[in-house]
């Protein structure tokens, strides 16, 4: 009998579930609270089944489902799934269903920050191995639609939010990757142990042959090693380790069986900041279980320039170099792009206030920046906080514009202009890609 499958949430997630499971031959209702539109194709190819778009009350809909998968953006407990988990229906995340529908090997990659770096460089890594490869999950299109025509072979990399883990039940990776845990999204995971368990889900179904990478340096996910059911493998700037990756006298080494291997010199890297580090080294722990060579991950790391709008660099005006760090949407990654400089920073900060604590971040920007020029709904609060830590040259301004041509007015050289926005963007672009795009088009017109 063909199982009928409710998705709820018609973004990129939610279509490209429900894409997916129509091929896969399911009855599909693909469902939103809200009024919305989708693709004709896709509409087609849900009716074609005996589905639809669906939006407004969902309850009636329940009666007809067997199972219901959830988009990332739509927080488990809900008023719906509540009803169809009492009437015994399964929820999971799309995640979960694109993992059932996948039978090759995966490396997960988690933690607050860095997901998006190391899983686009792990997807680089894992394009040298002479099987089919996918880059997916958080990144780009639905997980579903990325496993769909990959074989038992393939070698996919995953990127995985707190949300999409979330509802996950039994995926299981062969290699799974823990970065970090700071506060963030606490908004939705309310708690901190909420949020460290949704991340848990990550290795909790693993099995004792497969790998997981934590983080060495990180006390809280130091401690989930005694909760692994799985081989740890450990990675860490700061120590040397008998299991694990790290740097010896800045070479990324790998210490695995008794056996060392030497990838290369931090010196080499084109990605800069003690962050992209600790993502350099999760990569290679992660690669080194996929079976890439050592070689090969040289080759990739050496090529590497980063990804757009994560510390990048726009362009040198009057002996100024500008970057471009949009996608530091919290607190901790400001810290990291501050600590990747020396000093002498000029920083535009504030955006969408995420209520996050803003004191060890003051305290770098007292130490670090010449000037920091504050923007959108956060800047009042920013500017207390920075006031009371001692931040010298503090100005606001109403627009990015302003923001920028500020900044132009007072840099010169050694000092640097940094976006890092420690805020998320919505009270001024319609993501930070778009934040991103308009610093970089600014700073491309400044008079030369
Ligand atoms: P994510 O996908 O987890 O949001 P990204 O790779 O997109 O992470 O990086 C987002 C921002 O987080 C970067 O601009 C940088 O400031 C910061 N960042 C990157 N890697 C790390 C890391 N390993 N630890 C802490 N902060 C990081």
């Amino acid at each position: 009998m063909t199982k009928t499958v409710l998705v709820y949430g018609t973004g990129i997630s939610g279509c490209g579930a429900a894409d997916a499971l129509a091929k896969q031959g399911c009855r599909v209702l693909l469902y939103s609270d809200k009024e919305t539109k989708i693709d004709n194709a896709l509409l087609e190819l849900l009716k074609k089944q005996g589905g639809g778009l669906y939006c407004g009350n969902g309850e009636t809909l329940l009666q007809e489902v067997e199972q219901i998968v959830l988009s990332p953006g739509i927080p488990l407990a809900n008023p719906l799934t509540d009803m169809a988990v009492q009437m015994g229906i399964e929820v999971i995340s799309e995640v979960e269903a694109a993992y059932r529908s996948y039978h090759g090997h995966i490396i997960g990659i988690t933690g607050t920050n860095g997901k998006t770096t190391t899983t686009t460089l792990v997807g680089e890594m894992l394009k040298t191995l002479p099987v089919p490869t996918a880059v997916g999950g958080n990144i780009g299109q639905a997980l579903s639609k990325e496993v769909e025509n990959l074989g038992a072979d393939a070698w996919l990399a995953a990127e995985l939010s707190s949300f999409q883990l979330e509802g996950v039940r039994e995926f299981r990776p062969d290699v799974a990757v823990i970065l970090n845990l700071t506060p963030d999204h606490l908004d939705r995971h309310h708690t901190m142990e909420a949020y460290g368990a949704a991340k848990c889900n990550i290795f909790k179904k693993q099995r004792e042959n497969d790998i997981v990478i934590l983080n060495y340096d990180d006390p809280i996910i130091r401690s989930w090693g005694e909760l692994a059911p799985s081989r740890v493998c450990w990675f860490s700037r700061r120590e040397q380790l008998n299991r694990g990756v790290y740097l010896n006298g800045g070479n990324f080494t790998i210490a695995w069986d008794r056996q060392l291997y030497t990838v290369c010199h931090k010196k080499d890297l084109r990605v800069f900041g003690g962050h992209n580090e600790e993502n350099v080294l999760a990569a290679i722990a992660a690669c080194f279980f996929a079976g890439v060579t050592i070689e090969n991950m040289r080759r990739v790391l050496l090529d590497f320039t980063g990804v757009e709008h994560r510390l990048e660099y726009v362009m040198t005006v009057n002996g100024v170099p500008y970057y471009n760090d949009s996608k530091a949407t919290n607190p901790d990654s400001t810290i990291k792009a501050l600590e990747a400089f020396d000093g002498h920073i000029i920083l535009l900060a504030g955006g969408h206030d995420k209520m996050t604590s803003l004191e060890p971040m003051m305290k770098l920007v007292q130490a670090k920046a010449d000037v920091l020029i504050l923007l959108g709904e956060a800047k009042e609060r920013f500017y207390e906080a920075a006031a009371a830590a001692g931040v010298g040259d503090i100005r606001k301004v109403e627009t990015m514009d302003e923001a920028v041509e500020l900044a132009y007015k007072l840099a010169a050289a050694p000092q640097v202009v940094l976006l890092s926005p420690a805020c998320s963007s919505y009270d001024m672009f319609e993501n930070f890609p778009a934040r991103g795009r308009y610093f970089k088009n600014l700073v491309a017109a400044l008079p030369k």
